[in-house]
């Protein structure tokens, strides 16, 4: 009898040529999730074995974190002969037993024709043999407690009786790259965590306004960092841009109602820069529409125009307590809610305009050099590289 771990993915919407792709990486991303080698990851049609030789626990947290796999079991697995199937269901029973369950049932499944026994009758024969065993056990058709489950597959019997969800969605990795423009706030690394369920590798830019705002608020981006790093199961590049010279030169020329749009302009201008300069597809933010005054659609209109870019935007219909609610879920909300202001708190106008015209944002910056400011924020650019241990500091380079 061995033991496996036994990884279900979603096969709907992978048909055909992208499945070897989701298998490649979902198999990459498990191997740097859990740091297993090649040889303890098996390949079936459908399915993924783990073999692991160290530590089960820790490898359970980790593939509860890898998108892409749909649940998993730890599997018992058995020669095509009766006998041996007894022993492996009666030893999850009594596991099942310890646990506290009272009720259960078989559930067989036979894919491997050639195996003369079917469905029903290893349903009757293990199902009498864990009586036999288990005397303190009743059989429960409807509502069982536990369900142990029996796969005759070709290469094996495969019996497990507890799948344990993972985060489903798609392999990071197997739906191009995206730049997320990550503050210190709540949404913005939520928007990151669900670009990443559908398959994206997310890096982030943070703009930061020393001395306005202080390192804290930096270290707190970092730390978020870390969070989203874990997802990822792969360091996260995090690019910080400075932002005071903008900030500044925005303030002095603009009226306040009108700072928090320009402020994002200019935070997509540069962001385009360095997305171009690293081939990232998109850009991506935490908004919400209507969550605050400044998201508005005309706003969002206006921030966009400044860009090519297509900006990702995965919140956009969320309530404040739904994005919240997944916030603690995925491990960031105690971060976000530490109190160090970032930048636009900080420059934060007490009446935000709700419907910024372009000609008019238009007007403001023709009084500013633009390139120059973009310059001015990138060639003080701080990148780092961010993994669920550590954070190290990769280059200060002159320019994107
Ligand atoms: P968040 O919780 O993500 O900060 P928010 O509701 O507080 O969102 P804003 O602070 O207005 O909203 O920011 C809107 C979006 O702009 C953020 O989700 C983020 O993508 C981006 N953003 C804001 N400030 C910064 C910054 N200093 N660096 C990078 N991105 C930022
Ligand atoms: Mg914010």
């Amino acid at each position: 009898m061995t033991r496996a771990i036994l990884v279900r993915y979603d096969e709907i919407g992978i048909k055909g040529k992208n499945r070897p792709d989701f298998v490649r990486q979902l198999v990459v991303n498990i191997r740097r999730a859990t740091g297993l080698s090649e040889d303890e990851i098996q390949i079936e049609w459908g399915r993924i074995y783990l073999h692991p030789s160290g530590d089960l626990q820790r490898l359970r947290e980790r593939l509860a974190m890898v998108f892409g796999v749909r649940s998993f079991s730890v599997v018992l697995i058995v020669p095509h002969e009766l006998e041996r199937m007894r022993d492996a269901a009666v030893e999850l029973a009594r596991r099942a037993v310890a646990r506290g369950v009272r009720t259960f049932k078989i559930e067989a499944r036979r894919s491997f024709k050639a195996f003369p026994v079917n469905s029903m009758e290893i349903n009757q024969e293990l199902g009498r043999a864990v009586l036999r065993a288990l005397p303190e056990l009743r059989v429960d058709v409807h509502a069982p407690e536990v369900i142990i489950e029996v796969e005759v597959r070709q290469e094996g019997v495969f019996l497990c009786s507890e799948r344990i969800a993972g985060p489903g969605g798609l392999p990071v990795g197997i739906a191009g790259r995206a730049l997320l423009l990550l503050s210190g706030g709540i949404d913005s690394p939520v928007a990151g965590w669900m670009l990443m369920k559908r398959g994206v590798a997310v890096d982030a830019v943070y703009f930061h306004s020393p001395p306005y705002v202080g390192e804290k608020a930096k270290e707190k981006v970092l730390e978020l960092g870390r969070v989203l790093a874990r997802w990822r199961a792969e360091a996260l590049t995090v690019y910080v841009p400075r932002f005071t010279e903008i900030q500044v030169e925005v303030s002095r020329v603009a009226p306040p109602s009108l700072w928090t749009i320009l402020f994002r302009r200019f935070m997509h201008r540069v962001a385009e820069r360095i997305a171009e300069a690293h081939g990232y597809g998109a850009l991506a933010t935490g908004e919400s529409l209507g969550q605050v005054a400044s998201q508005t659609m005309e706003n969002l209109a206006c921030v966009d125009a400044v860009t090519r870019m297509l900006v990702l935007r995965p919140l956009i219909g969320w309530d404040k307590v739904e994005i919240v609610r997944l916030a603690r879920e995925i491990g960031t909300y105690e971060i976000s809610i530490l109190p160090y202001e970032d930048c636009c708190v900080l420059f934060a106008p007490r009446h935000p305009e709700t419907r910024a015209r372009r000609e008019r944002v238009e007007a403001i910056e023709a009084r500013l050099d633009i390139p120059r400011l973009v310059e001015s924020a990138l060639e003080r650019l701080e990148v780092f590289s961010v993994t669920e241990q550590e954070v190290s500091p990769l280059t200060t380079s002159p320019s994107a």
